[in-house]
């Protein structure tokens, strides 16, 4: 027997005409670097989109299903067009930034990117790059930027602003299907070519109502979200669309990612909320140290995307900012858990160590811990295993480029269909998940794992370490042992005999690392996260100075 409710399809428009008319009066403020912001309504933004979908229909003949990639900042324009090109039936393409050339080229070809908006802030990373791009035939740029850059360029050359003036405000929204293709992003790519993750209207939909519960994000129109989270990434955790639905304001960067202007903005507009990965903030600190503001305006915090350091969090309790930790991927839409602590533990000694964990699954996200036998394993806080996902705003596939089908890694999807994370940790009886490592950076020592992550997180307390990775290296008696690289601060006087002492009170003797090395930096990825890759290739070709103790 069916049910006798109506079904009405769960799109990326409906949340575009809530947004815009129930919470018109929100608004989306982006950073422009001089004495005043630009500062645009959802209303407005709801208008907007409408001429942006005229132009690239009417303009630039973009079609149904038609992939229109964006190559910004997180702005207004990006929110204009986050909402465009789903809504008009097209797939919105967010390019990363950060990536190398080879693969920014590569995505753009595998997914036939025929249009690109793009920041003119950032021709100089992409016009050396279009000869390479023989898919785009138009280039929308939008804000300021130096348009010389592209004289000569084979594509056609708009203006976001003179492509959408003329047109119409309101837009005849077609009736989508729910599951049809909204958004799509490719991985970071830790291994081989990138892969395409594409988000449905319906996946999206669901995503945003669970940022929205109040045990996640839980944003209301009383909060204005600093978005520091790249909207090239994820989607901006799902905040463009999330606060749609609920008329949070979002404060938006654009280039200012620096801590100095980051500092600057959030003592000028007072979010209440910011999202961003932990080297972020971990930079704005050491600018608030050096020359402290009033941010206590920000009443939550939400890391994720790499794990967060205790030292970090417990930096934020010290200036009144509470942080909420949260972990996800590419393929999760992110948010797959987030760390609330039980209502018991509030105000005890216990609180601190659950908000630490990576947190519970919301409803709607199923886990599984799988060992290493392929058992599954039981969720008493001990069993570490691979975690495995699934739900309705989880990838089953990927992208499999124009005309091709869909692929299903064994290595990325379970026979009956989970997600494999790739990451691995233990999950507690009332069910919060601790990860230890992620399977490829897991140290076997003997036949012990050893957890990267206990080692950074207790080296990032020492007063004197401003970052420290720790990776895996081959060892002939124990298999594999930890390397520690370690990022001094500035006048910092700790030595490798001291750090080692200083580990040693807080983990077992056996997984005290032999060989250190101090670096200028550790290199990270192009969405800033530690990239242990490279740190173990630099290991392997004797590129970094290391000192055995
Ligand atoms: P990406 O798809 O680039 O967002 O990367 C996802 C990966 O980032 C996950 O599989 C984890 O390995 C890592 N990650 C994300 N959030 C966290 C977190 N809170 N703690 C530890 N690792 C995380």
């Amino acid at each position: 027997m069916l049910s006798t409710m109506q079904d009405v399809p769960l799109t990326v428009t409906r949340i575009l005409n809530h947004g815009a008319t129930v919470h018109g009066t929100s608004q989306v403020t982006t950073w422009t670097g001089e004495s005043e912001p630009q500062r645009r309504s959802f209303r407005e933004i709801g208008a907007r989109a409408a001429q942006l979908a005229h132009a690239l229909r009417e303009d630039l003949g973009v079609g149904e299903d038609e992939r229109v990639a964006t190559f910004m900042w997180n702005n207004a324009e990006h929110v204009e067009a986050y909402f465009a090109v789903p809504c008009m039936g097209a797939v919105l393409h967010t390019l990363n930034l950060r990536l190398p050339a080879e693969q920014l080229t590569w995505i753009v070809g595998h997914a036939a990117d025929r249009v690109i908006i793009v920041n003119g802030s950032l021709l100089g990373l992409i016009a050396p790059l279009l000869d390479r791009m023989p898919s785009v035939e138009h280039l929308v740029v939008s804000g300021p930027g130096d348009r010389s850059l592209l004289d000569g360029a084979r594509a056609r050359v708009h203006e976001y602003e003179d492509l959408i003036a003329a047109k119409p405000t309101d837009y005849d929204w077609p009736e989508l299907d729910e599951r049809r293709a909204a958004a799509m992003c490719y991985t970071s790519g830790t291994t081989g070519d990138p892969k395409g993750v594409v988000y449905s209207h319906r996946s999206i939909y669901l995503h945003s109502m669970q940022v929205n519960m109040s045990q996640s994000m839980g944003l209301t129109d009383a909060d204005t979200s600093l978005v520091v989270v790249p909207q090239f990434h994820v989607n901006a955790w799902g905040l463009p669309h999330a606060t749609f639905m609920t008329g949070v304001g979002m404060l938006m960067p654009d280039r200012f990612l620096q801590p100095a202007p980051l500092a600057e903005m959030i003592e000028a507009e007072r979010p209440s909320h910011a999202a961003a990965v932990p080297t972020i903030w971990q930079g704005l600190l050491a600018e608030l140290t050096a020359k402290p503001r009033d941010v206590s305006c920000m009443h939550q915090v939400t890391i994720g995307g790499a794990a967060c350091p205790p030292s970090l969090m417990e930096a934020f309790d010290r200036l009144g900012v509470r942080v909420c930790h949260a972990w996800g991927m590419t393929e999760t839409s992110p948010l797959g858990t987030v760390s609330r602590p039980p209502a018991h533990t509030i105000g005890t000694d216990e609180e601190f160590a659950y908000r630490l964990t990576q947190g519970r699954f919301p409803a709607g996200v199923e886990g599984r811990l799988i060992g290493p036998d392929g058992s599954r394993l039981p969720w008493d806080g001990e069993s570490a295993g691979e975690l495995e996902v699934r739900g309705p705003w989880i990838a089953g596939s990927y992208y499999g480029g124009a005309g091709g089908e869909d692929i299903r890694p064994e290595d990325k999807f379970s026979a009956d269909g989970w997600l494999k994370t790739g990451d691995v940790g233990v999950i507690s009886a009332d069910g919060f998940l601790t990860l230890t490592d992620r399977a490829k950076d897991v140290i076997k020592s003997g036949g012990e794992w050893i957890s990267s992550v206990d080692l950074e997180n207790a080296l990032m307390s020492h007063p004197d370490v401003a970052e420290a990775a720790v990776v895996a290296v081959p060892d002939e008696k124990w298999g594999e042992r930890p390397l520690a690289t370690v990022v001094l601060k500035e006048e910092a006087t700790a030595d490798y005999a001291a750090l080692r002492d200083f580990l040693a009170t807080r983990v077992a003797k056996w997984q005290l690392p032999e060989r250190w090395a101090f670096v200028a930096a550790v290199p990270k990825t192009s969405v800033g996260k530690f990239d242990k890759k490279v740190l173990r290739r630099q290991y392997a070709h004797g590129e970094l100075d290391v000192t055995r103790i």
